[in-house]
C-alpha cells in the first residue's frame, strides 16, 4: 500500500486485500498449520505456519505500513518480540537503556540475557549526554521507550538516533504507549520499532501479541530467521482480531487523546491531587520534546494525591466504578493501577521513591467512555481531602 496515503486510510486498508478465492473483504482466519504442495518445493509461498501464515502476513504488512517501515514481524507477545531482537546480539555485546524501562523488559535484560554475557547499562535517557557517556566500543543497541511507564517521561528519539549513527549502533524504540498514530520512530531515525500489540493496537483487551518493524532488509531477514527458528509466533485468530482492531486505531486514539486531555486538566484542578503527569501539560518536563515528536499526547495519565499515605491511594483504587483495577492499558475501557503495589512492587521503597514513584502515585489508562462519566467517577473516588 502506498505510504503517501494518510494515516486513517492506511489503518483501514494497508496490508489487506480481498481474499483471492472468494472475494471476502475481510482477511480470512487461515486456521491451518500446513499447506499442500503439488510437488516437493512446488507451493504457493506457504509451507508451514510457524514460518508463514496468510493472516499473519496481512497483519505484518499492515503494521509495517502504519510505522512507515518496509518490514513487519509479529510475535506471540511484546516480550517475545524483544527476546527475538536480543538474539541478534552475542556475548560481550553491550546495550544502553533507560532507567524507567517497562518492568518485563528490565527483567528480560537483567535476569535472562545478562546470564548469556550480554551487558546492560541504564540511565536517565531524557538527557542524551548521559547516554553518550555510557556508550563503549561494544555497544550494539540503544533501547528506548517513550513516553515511559508510569511517569510518562519523554525521550528525544531524533537525538538518540544521531548518537546511534555516530557510534555505529542500532536504536530501537518501544512505541507501545504512543502507537504509530502519535509517533513514528523510524521517521525520526530509529532502526527498529517495537510494539506490545496487546495494548492500543489490539485495543480491546482480548489479545497478547508483539511486533517489530524495521527498514533494513538484512536486519529484517535476520529477525525473520530468528522468528522462524525460535517460533514465538501468534496464531491466525489473534492476527485477525488485531487486524480488526487496527481498522479503528485512528478513531480510538483520537478519543483516547481527547479524554486524556480532559482527565489531565480535571486532575490538575482537583484539591485532592498533588502532581499530574501527562506530556500534554506545559508543566511536564518533556512537553517541548513531546510536542515536537508526537502528534498528540495520548490517553495515559498518572497523578499523585496530596500527602504521602499509601492507604489514601488504595482507597481511591477500590472506590472507582468506571475505572477497573487491572494491569495493562490501551483498551476501550478505562483502567486504574497503583505502581507501588502492582507493577513496581519488587523495587525497594527508597529506590522507588527516589525515582519519583511515590506511594500515592496512581496510573490511569483513560478509555473511550463518555468523559463526563470518567470525571465524576474520579471525583467521587478521590473525594475532597485537601
Ligand atoms: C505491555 C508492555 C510490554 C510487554 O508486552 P506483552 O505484550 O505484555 O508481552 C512491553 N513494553 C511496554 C511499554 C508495555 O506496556
Amino acid at each position: 500500500m502506498d505510504n503517501e496515503l494518510r494515516f486513517g486510510t492506511r489503518a483501514v486498508h494497508a496490508g489487506v486485500e480481498p481474499d483471492p478465492t472468494t472475494g471476502a473483504i475481510m482477511t480470512p482466519i487461515y486456521q491451518t498449520s500446513t499447506y499442500v504442495q503439488a510437488a516437493p518445493g512446488d507451493h504457493k509461498g506457504y509451507e508451514y505456519s510457524r514460518t508463514q501464515n496468510p493472516t499473519r502476513t496481512a497483519l505484518q504488512n499492515s503494521l509495517a505500513a502504519l510505522e512507515n517501515g518496509r518490514h513487519g514481524l509479529c510475535f506471540s507477545s511484546g516480550m517475545a518480540a524483544i527476546d527475538t531482537l536480543l538474539k541478534t546480539l552475542k556475548p560481550g555485546d553491550h546495550v544502553v537503556s533507560t532507567n524507567d524501562l517497562y518492568g518485563g523488559t528490565y527483567r528480560l535484560f537483567t535476569k535472562v540475557f545478562a546470564t548469556y554475557g550480554i551487558t546492560f547499562t541504564f540511565t536517565d535517557m531524557s538527557d542524551p549526554a548521559k547516554v553518550a557517556a555510557l556508550i563503549t566500543p561494544d555497544t550494539r543497541l540503544i533501547w528506548a521507550e517513550t513516553p515511559t511507564n508510569p511517569l510518562l517521561n519523554i525521550i528525544d528519539i531524533a537525538g538518540l538516533a544521531a548518537l546511534a549513527r555516530e557510534h555505529g549502533c542500532l536504536l530501537g524504540v518501544d512505541n507501545t504507549f504512543a502507537t504509530p498514530y502519535l509517533q513514528n520512530p523510524l521517521d525520526l531515525g530509529a532502526d527498529l520499532v517495537m510494539h506490545s500489540v496487546t495494548k492500543y493496537l489490539g485495543g480491546h483487551s482480548d489479545v497478547v501479541m508483539g511486533a517489530l518493524v524495521v527498514n533494513d532488509d538484512g536486519l529484517a531477514e535476520r529477525l525473520a530467521f530468528l522468528q522462524n527458528s525460535a517460533g514465538a509466533v501468534p496464531g491466525p485468530m489473534d492476527c485477525f482480531l488485531v487486524l480488526r482492531g487496527i481498522k479503528t486505531l485512528h478513531v480510538r486514539m483520537q478519543r483516547h487523546c481527547e479524554n486524556g486531555a480532559e482527565v489531565a486538566a480535571f486532575l490538575s484542578e482537583h484539591p485532592g491531587v498533588d502532581r499530574v503527569y501527562w506530556p500534554g501539560l506545559e508543566s511536564h518536563a518533556g512537553h517541548a520534546v513531546a510536542a515536537a515528536q508526537m502528534r498528540d499526547f495520548g490517553g495515559m495519565v498518572s497523578f499523585t494525591l496530596k500527602g504521602d499515605r499509601m492507604e489514601d491511594a488504595l482507597r481511591v483504587l477500590s472506590s472507582t466504578r468506571m475505572f477497573s483495577l487491572a494491569e495493562s492499558l490501551g483498551g476501550v475501557e478505562s483502567l486504574i493501577g497503583h505502581p507501588a503495589s502492582m507493577t513496581h512492587a519488587s523495587i525497594p521503597r527508597e529506590e522507588r521513591i527516589a525515582n519519583g514513584l511515590a506511594d500515592t502515585l496512581i496510573r490511569l489508562s483513560v478509555g473511550l467512555e463518555d468523559v463526563a462519566d470518567l470525571l465524576s467517577d474520579l471525583d467521587q473516588a478521590i473525594g475532597n481531602r485537601s
